[in-house]
């Protein structure tokens, strides 16, 4: 071989290699690498940050999780839109996929990539109109919460969106899912199902949670990665933490002795962590303690996109707990 075609030789077997680098790059195995791709893309071409949209996408997605009626839950992005919206109110033909007439009857479809077509059903299409109506507020951390609130209309939304922007910032989406039981399973401790029960103190009220007994001081620990959204005294739960996960789930420890060192508002847990200990307080003003036996009350609440409503978290402990017991004596 001559030194010419050598050097063309291994040029070739330079450009073969790195561009099967290449094309594994852009060819995800999994469907959460596919979607942070498309959030990336669509981040370069809007200037939305990336995490943002996984957080508005997340949001849309924890809310069709609930809804029975819904048939694809598994696919690529979960916002969507009214097709009246996406075509235009005055549009004829509310299956316009073409992007002058649908932006002539005041239709929001875009074409996000590049086929000439504004399609209700591209993933593309759809998360780049998004965007695109998230920076129509302006540039900028503080436009893009105006710009939240003009689509939702609701805080909470707009609160949840940052909370799950920054997990998706945190760890990776199948991280994201693990979870803990929520004291040590070599400590003494003891629960039953008594969620829905009566309950004594303040009013009329229905036991929104699973207590588990165990002594004064027992770490508690964080059942999800989450963002700390509450912290300090109220007067049924006494020493609380509130916990908000990526599927939109809050998680109410109630009840502690104290909090862990560097627990705070607004900081990330991991499951596991110790973030307080079992005590006994609450059930009156800031301070009180002792009105009851020293026990943990978890509560576990879902938000449905309108509202929270409380739900009974025994199954999920007893999976946690199980799931422990199996790690532990590996
Ligand atoms: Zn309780």
């Amino acid at each position: 071989m001559s030194l010419r075609s050598r050097i063309i030789y291994s040029l070739l077997i330079i450009f073969f290699v790195s561009s099967q680098t290449v094309h594994a790059q852009v060819k995800p195995d999994t469907q959460a690498q596919e979607r942070k791709a498309l959030y990336l893309k669509t981040a370069l071409l809007t200037d939305v940050p990336w995490n943002v949209l996984a957080g508005c996408d997340q949001y849309a997605r924890n809310i069709n999780a609930l809804r029975l009626e819904k048939k694809n839950k598994n696919e690529l992005i979960s916002i969507t839109f009214p097709k009246r919206v996406w075509a235009g109110p005055l549009n004829p033909d509310l299956n316009d996929e073409n992007p002058k007439t649908i932006a002539l009857f005041g239709g929001v479809g875009k074409d996000g990539n590049g086929d000439g077509h504004a399609s209700l059903e591209s993933p593309e299409d759809r998360l780049y109109t998004f965007a695109e109506q998230i920076v129509q507020s302006g540039p900028g951390e503080e436009n893009i919460r105006i710009g939240l609130w003009n689509i939702y209309n609701r805080g909470k939304a707009v609160d949840l969106i940052e909370d799950f922007a920054r997990l998706f910032d945190y760890a990776t989406p199948a991280k994201l899912e693990q979870h803990a039981f929520p004291v040590p399973t070599n400590y003494n401790y003891d629960y039953a199902s008594t969620w829905g029960a009566k309950r004594g103190w303040g009013g009329n009220r229905i036991h929104e949670g699973t207590d588990i007994f165990a002594d004064y001081g027992t770490p508690v620990r964080a059942t999800a990665y989450g963002v700390i959204e509450l912290i300090g005294w109220n007067k049924y739960g006494g020493w609380r933490i509130g916990l908000r996960d990526l599927h939109g789930n809050y998680h109410y420890f109630a009840h502690l002795n104290g909090y862990a060192p560097g627990i705070h508002h607004n900081v990330i847990t991991k499951p596991g962590q110790v973030i307080g200990y079992v005590g006994s307080s609450g059930y009156g003003p800031k301070g009180t303690m002792g009105k009851f036996p020293p026990h943990l009350h978890y509560g576990l609440y879902r938000d449905n996109g309108h509202a929270e409503y409380s739900v009974d978290p025994y199954p999920a402990l007893r999976i946690w707990e199980q799931q422990a017991n199996k790690n532990e004596s590996k």
